[in-house]
């Protein structure tokens, strides 16, 4: 071997959803670690089951999936071993709430994980990627680690404010392999994947795509699982 530094590979998944169950199985099975950002306002005293809704039905779905929830009192036992980080506590878009009202959002997020997990949960994932300059100063301000945009970046600790970090791509990009190679082959110390679990619906084919990426990183000597509070302090703009 080379003895060229691993690249620390990275990954987050967004809004608690119960396909997180599935993905956080599989993420045990190939040791990899993983970052869960939630909302704990959106999550009920019970779980939420999956169904297939028509249009007119007026709720949220994914291509007509409509990922159940998990409930509050899951967080501790489904996403045991893995990290949380707020993502609002509704799910607030900065764009849409005076700074006040919205950093509130984030904080009390983080407020709920932090009393389950009994740790700080400083990481933080901006609902819909949208981010305000004051938005991005409270976060700041109120001692986040990072907010993670939906930005993409080829090496992403180059990026200038970890207040608004990219991620390499997300977790379906069609040139996954390709970016990953690149990264390792260019030397860069991370590769930063994301996605929601409800992308997957509960189609086997893609969970096993996404199978595959596990035991393709976790078998790589070239590479070692991070999760991305542990990445910031690489990064320049933090
Ligand atoms: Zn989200």
């Amino acid at each position: 071997m080379s003895g060229k530094k691993k690249i620390k590979v990275v990954q987050c998944w967004d809004d608690g959803v119960i396909n997180d169950i599935r993905l956080t199985e599989l993420c045990r099975k190939y040791g990899a670690k993983a970052t869960f950002n939630l909302n704990p306002g959106l999550m009920g005293e019970e779980r939420r089951k999956s169904c297939w809704i028509n249009e007119e039905k007026g709720i949220w779905s994914y291509n007509g999936f409509a990922c159940g929830k998990l409930a509050k009192k899951d967080i501790k036992e489904i996403y045991e071993g893995f990290e949380v980080a707020s993502h609002c506590w509704k799910h607030e878009n900065a764009d849409c709430f005076p700074v006040d009202e919205w950093i509130k959002a984030a904080v009390d997020a983080r407020k709920f994980l932090e009393d389950i997990v009994q740790k700080p949960c400083t990481g933080f994932a901006w609902p819909c990627g949208r981010t305000t300059p004051e938005a991005i100063q409270a976060l700041r301000e109120a001692g986040f680690a990072y907010g993670r945009t939906v930005a993409n970046m080829e090496d992403i600790t180059k990026c200038e404010d970890v207040m608004a970090l990219p991620a390499n791509c997300h977790f379906s990009n069609n040139s996954f392999f390709d970016l990953y190679e690149k990264a390792k082959a260019d030397n860069v110390e991370v590769f930063y994947f994301w996605g929601h679990s409800y992308e997957m619906y509960e189609y086997d084919k893609l969970w096993e795509r996404y199978e595959y990426k596990l035991k393709y990183i976790s078998n790589d000597p070239d590479a070692q699982w991070a999760n991305v509070v542990d990445i910031v302090p690489l990064c320049k703009g933090r």
